[in-house]
């Protein structure tokens, strides 16, 4: 949450802002897309801090020089002290605007209250920051509002939409829209961000660190739900030698799980992986603090059912996601499992 400088491993997006704050030609819209947990908001933050920081405008170093002046990387650093900063930092500077889902929507009147107060003169000297955050949740009336505002983008203000790809947002948005990618985060990032953010052991930040796909916070929920404990008890119950009782017992465990399940799901699969991938890439599997039961695991199971028990797990993932019973695909799941 704080300037350019503390984003991690997200160069290319970074590289653009910044370039577009050197030349003084930052677009009135943006999209930052990518998954959850990667920097996008931190950015837009960054952004905001630069562009409203009183100690960056008394220096003149907002647009800074123009092109082919000084080196090409990192712009000057906001202050983060001054009066502008200190409200941006704690989310309360009135010329920084921030809109979320509401549920699970975005909705017109919220739109339309952002189109109001748009229409109100800005309260500092600096440029005004809308942030629309998750703004593949905009339903169609709440995008074709805020499609006017494109069209007519009111004077010192920059609105960043923030979603996990552009394909999930109307092409007519989009289209008025600068486009930036932000990458997953590689897991070293991640973990060594939760041993030194978050206070977290070594060996915890690692397990975490590579179930989370890239997501630092994917990567803190994960942890702070259990899911180490969680992913053990799953692990132990599906390499255990079954029996039916408790194969329909452990589906409706799994099924309980909710919301939660495709989690499940994405650890028997990253399991398998790993006892597939041992014979052959021993450093690169997931599960490194279970290395001995997988090596057990890769003695036991040909490649072939190791296979056949990926691509079920993968099967059901896609039944779950097109809203398939989760007790029946969970008892389908774990029948084949044993079967392969
Ligand atoms: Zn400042």
């Amino acid at each position: 949450m704080l300037g350019f400088d503390q984003i991690r491993d997200q160069q290319q997006p970074i590289r653009l802002l910044t370039a577009f704050i050197r030349k003084d030609r930052l677009p009135h819209a943006l999209v930052f897309a990518g998954i959850d947990g990667v920097g996008k908001r931190s950015a837009a933050t960054a952004l905001a801090l630069h562009l409203n920081c009183e100690a960056l405008q008394i220096r003149g170093n907002v647009s800074a020089e123009g092109p082919g002046s000084g080196p090409a990387e990192a712009p000057p650093t906001a202050c983060r002290n001054c009066r502008p900063c200190r409200w941006i930092l704690a989310g309360n500077h009135p010329d920084v605007i921030r809109i979320d889902p509401v549920g699970k929507l975005i909705r017109i009147d919220q739109i339309r209250r952002l189109l109001d107060s748009l229409a109100k003169k800005p309260y500092g000297q600096g440029r005004r920051i809308v942030l629309i955050a998750d703004a593949h949740c905009m339903n169609p009336e709440a995008g074709n509002a805020l499609l006017k505002m494109l069209e007519e983008p009111p004077a010192n203000t920059i609105l960043i939409l923030t979603t996990n790809q552009t394909s999930d947002l109307l092409p007519t948005i989009v289209s008025r829209c600068q486009r930036i990618r932000f990458q997953p985060l590689p897991s070293d990032t991640i973990r060594s961000l939760l041993i030194t953010q978050e206070g977290l052991a070594h060996q915890d930040a690692d397990v975490v660190a590579r179930m989370a796909g890239g997501s630092y916070t994917r990567a803190v929920s994960l942890f702070r739900q259990g899911w180490i404990a969680r992913r053990n008890w799953i692990i132990r119950e599906i390499s255990t030698p079954p029996a039916a009782v408790a194969r329909l017992a452990l589906a409706e465990q799994l099924a309980n799980l909710k919301e939660h399940l495709p989690d499940a799901l994405e650890c028997i699969l990253n399991y398998y992986r790993d006892v597939l991938v041992w014979r052959y890439h021993p450093r690169q599997i997931t599960n490194r603090d279970l290395q001995p039961e997988i090596v057990q695991a890769a003695d036991n199971m040909r490649a072939g059912a190791l296979i056949d028990r990926i691509r079920a797990t993968q099967e059901a993932l896609r039944y779950l996601k097109a809203n398939a019973n989760p007790r029946l695909t969970m008892e389908t799941l774990l029948l084949q499992l044993d079967a392969a």
